[in-house]
């Protein structure tokens, strides 16, 4: 949204630069001053988009940051029957313990584990259930 306002503004600006350039001699000076004023009005909006902008990319950026953090967890997961568990430590290639939410996992990119509810699991941050859903105790995990 920042950028397209930014080059909206470049465009008016770019606009009343070219008005400017065609300026005759029938054009006095307060004709020139008005648009100076209106050139550095439309200069200013496109300094604050970008700034806009800048920080918009920098917020990105830190949230790539955490989704590659997040995606390292992964590594150390098994999948089982749909859902996502953190890998036995005793087991090799067998899940442990309880599943992560699969919903937080898909639309927040987050690990979340999941709480045994007495007819599933049920994730404690979206409240989402997974009624079918099984979990693994190993005795030495
Ligand atoms: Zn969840």
């Amino acid at each position: 949204m920042e950028l397209a306002a930014g080059i909206s503004a470049a465009s008016s600006a770019l606009e009343i630069a070219k008005a400017m350039r065609q300026i005759g001699k029938d054009y006095d000076a307060v004709v020139i001053k008005g648009q100076v004023v209106d050139l550095m009005d439309k200069l200013l909006d496109v300094k604050t988009a970008l700034q806009d902008a800048k920080a918009e990319t920098e917020a990105k950026d830190h949230e790539i940051e955490q989704l590659k953090q997040a995606a390292q967890v992964r590594v150390e997961t098994v999948e089982r029957h749909g859902m996502r568990f953190r890998a036995s430590q005793v087991r090799e290639g067998e899940p442990q313990g309880l599943p992560f939410c699969s919903r937080c996992d898909q639309v927040d990119g987050r690990m979340i584990t999941t709480a045994d509810n007495g007819r599933g699991v049920k994730c404690p941050q979206c409240k989402a259930t997974f009624e079918h859903a099984r979990f693994y105790l190993w005795d030495n995990d």
